[in-house]
């Protein structure tokens, strides 16, 4: 089989940030890398679950909703890839203020009850917000 794109670049040289990571049939993928890539430190499965029910949550209900494809996280837990159409870098980075300063608003973890999600008790939401904080932090040094 042909080593994917997202195989072929070295993560040992991908940094914290946002970065576009493709674009394919008016899509555009976004690398949300909250952690520089073998650096032994993830985020917690936990944390990981909640940011994208958080954040998943505020994406599809920001003023850019219908530009947002998907939101989800990358296996290695080092970040989420977002997937959007008719937006460019400044637009999605403006995005990604506005929405993880709502996040950090949030007191419960929505789509949390077991008829919900497909793993209702693995989730952390004082991990979260300390990751979308952190995260948040690298967004405003861009
Ligand atoms: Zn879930």
């Amino acid at each position: 089989m042909d080593r994917i794109p997202s195989f072929s670049k070295n993560h040992d040289l991908l940094e914290q940030g946002l970065h576009k990571s493709m674009e394919m049939h008016g899509v555009t993928t976004w690398d949300l890398r909250f952690k520089k890539p073998n650096a032994g430190d993830y985020i917690t499965p936990s944390a990981l679950h909640t940011i994208e029910h958080i954040l998943a949550t505020v994406l599809r209900n920001s003023d850019k909703k219908d530009d947002v494809i998907y939101f989800g996280p990358m296996g290695c837990r080092t970040g989420f890839y977002l997937l959007t159409v008719n937006l460019d870098y400044a637009q999605v980075l403006e995005l990604l203020k506005q929405c993880f300063l709502v996040a950090l608003t949030f007191k419960e973890v929505p789509g949390s009850r077991r008829e919900e999600c497909g793993n209702y008790l693995e989730h952390d939401l004082d991990g979260a917000l300390k990751e979308i904080g952190a995260y948040l932090e690298i967004l405003r040094l861009i």
